[in-house]
């Protein structure tokens, strides 16, 4: 069998990946070295949707924890699985952190400003 697109490993980058493919028109497969997918650190993390506060400002990661953060409710919702959106208070101790704040706590701007 020839596919177009291979994917190492099914842990939740993987399987993101192959989820997002599969809605193209290719042949795709995932080979993944364990028994069963999430075996590497997908098995291991505490839950936790990162909002992307404290990660470094203009990183990478915060980037990709607000863009990923905003994406969630959808994403659930076509997956089928539950999903706590718990609140947290986010308090800007100095005037300079409280564009930062707003910036994080309205996504879809947070996007276009960061990205
Ligand atoms: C203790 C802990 C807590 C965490 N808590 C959080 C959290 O609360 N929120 C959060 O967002 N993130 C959290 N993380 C980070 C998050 O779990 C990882 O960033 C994420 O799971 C990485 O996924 P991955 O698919 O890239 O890697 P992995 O889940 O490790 O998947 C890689 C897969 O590739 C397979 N593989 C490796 N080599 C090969 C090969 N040669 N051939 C075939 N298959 C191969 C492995 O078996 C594995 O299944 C936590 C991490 C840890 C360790």
């Amino acid at each position: 069998m020839i596919y177009d697109a291979a994917i190492i490993g099914a842990g939740v980058t993987g399987s993101m990946i192959g989820r997002e493919l599969s809605m193209l028109d290719l042949k795709l497969c995932i080979i993944e070295k364990s028994s069963d997918v999430a075996s590497g650190a997908s098995r291991a993390n505490s839950g936790i949707v990162h909002a992307g506060y404290d990660a470094k400002p203009g990183s990478m990661k915060e980037k990709m924890n607000v863009k990923g953060n905003a994406m969630m409710k959808k994403t659930v919702r076509e997956l089928g699985v539950p999903y706590l959106r718990s609140s947290r208070r986010l308090v800007a101790l100095r005037a300079a952190s409280a564009h930062r704040c707003f910036v994080l706590c309205n996504p879809s701007q947070a996007q276009s400003q960061l990205l």
